[in-house]
């Protein structure tokens, strides 16, 4: 497999190349020269393998030129140590993405693209520096996926006091090779350096760099697991049993729900940066049993307004209690586009928006329906169904899901009030417990040159 620059298809280069320059030279985004097709055996078995192997044959084909197949099952194994749970709530499918160690779905992207790293840079001894731009959870996942990993090390940047005090502790409380970096600015200015130092001639003399945000194709390519997953075991009626409320891993359990059998399925995803929803087209084009998507964001809702009038017009990201998905200029639009026309998109995908007194309403109500807690995020998507239910965009009887990003308790600020405390899980009180060690520095380039160099 090649992959070549959005802006540029002459240059092909390797996964390796890929991965580990983050960025093309032209400042496009690597995208596949071809999104593969899961083998008919592989894609009707979608909904009884068990995710380990679901991973291994999605990841496969596209790094199988780089990366052998016992070290990728070996990458595999040591990232994937919890699993995407499929459970049903009230009247549609949750699929709970936030068993990993920093508790949102960004573990499965972060870790695998860290054991990658680790594995495509054997040998070599020049040190490699990642810069990551967070707007909360990215940090968290990408410090936790590289700590300790020798010979790399990672800067995040985060928009100071827009994260949430357990981000912030994940981000800036691991120490050793992993530091951070408190910008006075938004997200989109984080976002902003970070490509400009990536792009700085100087500074690529002196080190080998790097990115991980969701720019790099190799924390994207694993996310496109959980969705061929989760909407096999859907179309299979395979589901798993859920945690009373109190969401966990779940073992190797299922129930069988004859209510919806042999429908592809319709799935919200809450966007930002529209990482996870391209990885979920890569899915459905490799022949998951996806009907459509519904693109849900908070009031930053570049992208849904795009889909409307046919105009990409990015802007100033305002925040909110959502605070992951606070993005105006949604990197990976430039993938999504070089992918699929708008005709295409508006085929594929619904967008929708959702405020945050509506994501308020949404936490408190289903929770008192049915003892479930949303987090913010998730909260965004679950009314999106709703809303396009409402305009009978999805009929009722049809399958829908909703991709649940983040553990509740993670945003325990926003859910307790509504809902009362979620379960904490341990790895998030750990987190707490650290403390926070973080440098301030201004938005502006030579600021964070003068930081790293
Ligand atoms: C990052 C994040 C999102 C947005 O995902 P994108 O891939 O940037 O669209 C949604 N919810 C949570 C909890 C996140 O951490």
């Amino acid at each position: 497999m090649f992959y070549y620059s959005t802006r540029n298809k002459n240059n092909a280069v390797n996964f390796a190349t890929a991965a580990l320059t983050g960025l093309a030279p032209d400042g496009g985004l690597f995208i596949p020269q071809e999104i593969p097709l899961y083998p008919e055996n592989v894609k009707s078995s979608l909904g009884t393998m068990n995710f380990c192997d679901i991973t291994f044959e999605t990841i496969k084909p596209y790094v199988h030129t780089d990366i052998s197949s016992s070290a990728l099952y070996d990458i595999i194994s040591s990232s994937f140590t919890f699993n995407a749970p499929l459970i049903e709530v009230l009247d549609r499918y949750a699929i709970e993405l936030f068993h990993g160690p920093t508790a949102a779905f960004k573990d499965f992207g972060a870790r695998f693209m860290a054991r990658a790293f680790s594995y495509l840079r054997r040998g070599e001894d020049k040190p490699l520096r990642i810069l990551v731009a967070t707007s909360g959870d990215t940090g968290g996942a990408v410090a936790d996926g590289f700590f300790d990993v020798p010979g790399i090390f990672v800067t995040v940047l985060y928009p100071k006091g827009r994260v949430s005090p357990l981000q912030e502790r994940q981000i800036a409380g691991l120490g050793k090779n992993i530091s951070a970096i408190a910008v006075e600015g938004s997200f989109d200015d984080c976002q902003r350096l970070v490509k400009a130092a990536l792009a700085d001639e100087e500074l690529k003399k002196r080190m080998a760099l790097s990115s991980a945000n969701s720019i790099n194709i190799s924390r994207l390519i694993p996310q496109a697991v959980y969705y061929s997953a989760s909407a096999g075991r859907a179309f299979a009626g395979r589901i798993d049993p859920d945690g009373d409320a109190t969401p966990r891993v779940v073992k190797e359990q299922i129930t069988i729900n004859k209510k919806h059998p042999h429908l592809p399925i319709t799935l919200c995803v809450p966007s930002g940066n529209f990482g996870n929803l391209t990885a979920g087209l890569y899915a459905m084009k490799m022949g998951a049993p996806i009907k459509r998507f519904i693109a849900a964001t908070n009031i930053n809702k570049t992208f849904p307004d795009y889909l409307d009038s046919g105009e990409y017009l990015a802007r100033i990201s305002q925040a909110t209690l959502s605070n992951a998905m606070d993005v105006g200029a949604p990197s990976n639009f430039e993938r999504m586009s070089a992918h699929f026309s708008l005709e295409e998109m508006r085929r594929i995908i619904s967008g929708v928006y959702v405020e945050d007194k509506e994501t308020k309403e949404t936490i408190s109500r289903i929770h008192e329906k049915s003892g479930y807690f949303l987090d913010p995020h998730s909260a965004v998507g679950w009314k999106g169904i709703d809303k396009l239910r409402e305009q009978n965009k999805i009929g009722s009887e049809e399958p829908a899901g909703v991709l649940c990003t983040a553990h509740p308790a993670k945003f325990a600020e926003t859910v307790e009030p509504l809902a009362g405390m979620p379960p904490i899980p341990e790895s998030l009180s750990r987190a707490m417990d650290r403390s926070v060690n973080a440098v301030t520095i201004p938005a502006e380039i030579s600021a964070l040159l003068d930081e790293i160099s």
